[in-house]
């Protein structure tokens, strides 16, 4: 094996722009795995519709199955407490040592969030960023002011050649949204997997 990607998020619930995403990054980037890492709780999220780590890992698994390139790790779910993205990069970046290229996957709204983070210089050295186009995001330009332009950043110029920035199919849908959707008894056929949609109704999530 020579790269990785980790694609971090809450699921609740995962949504084809997540799985179009993956998979547009690891045939782009040639990379023989991503591993998605469903949070335990988020560090800054309103908690009010966030249903089970337990829920959110299994639709992950049922969205996920079908690809052999994708696997779902329990790591932040196993440790419980709040998940910070830094402390899953050390462990995969130990995990997997140096040998493999390692990545980070994230929308273009997080990309705001990794620039406030104190040790980003440190987190550069173990992985590359891949942040990807998101409707309503000027991936661009947030990249501009919060990494160029930016007078007291401490990352040193050859790490920020760490963050890519990558044109991605848009899909203007978010978890968000679909929980919206279901509350006002909409469909969501379409934005999510099968057995994703089935889970979701059986289980009478998000209502
Ligand atoms: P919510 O609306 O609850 O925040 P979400 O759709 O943003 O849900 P998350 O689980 O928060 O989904 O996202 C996980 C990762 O996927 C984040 O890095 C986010 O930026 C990215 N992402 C989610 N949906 C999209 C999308 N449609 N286009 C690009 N990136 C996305
Ligand atoms: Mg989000």
């Amino acid at each position: 094996m020579k790269s990785v990607a980790i694609f971090g998020g809450t699921f609740n619930p995962i949504h084809f722009g997540h799985l179009s995403i993956a998979e547009e990054i690891r045939t782009k980037f040639n990379l023989d795995k991503i591993i998605f890492v469903p949070t335990n709780q988020p560090p800054h999220k309103d908690q009010s519709d966030l249903v089970s780590a337990r829920q959110r890992w299994l639709m992950t698994h049922l969205a996920t199955v079908s690809n052999p390139c994708f696997e779902v790790s329990t790591f932040e779910i196993d440790n419980g407490g709040k998940s910070y993205s830094i402390d899953t990069i050390k462990h995969f970046h130990k995990h997997f040592g140096d040998k493999v290229k390692l990545h980070f996957i994230i929308g273009a709204d997080m990309l705001v969030e990794i620039a406030s983070w104190k040790n980003i210089g440190e987190i550069l050295k173990l992985c590359r960023f891949i942040v990807v186009s998101r409707p309503g995001y000027d991936v661009q330009k947030i990249f501009d002011q919060y990494f160029l332009a930016s007078k007291n950043m401490t990352i040193a110029s050859e790490l920020i050649g760490n963050i890519l920035v990558e044109d991605v199919a848009m899909f203007d849908i978010s978890s968000t949204t679909i929980r919206q959707k279901i509350k006002e008894w909409k469909s969501i056929k379409y934005l999510v997997p099968e057995p994703v949609e089935q889970f979701i109704h059986n289980q009478q999530l998000y209502l």
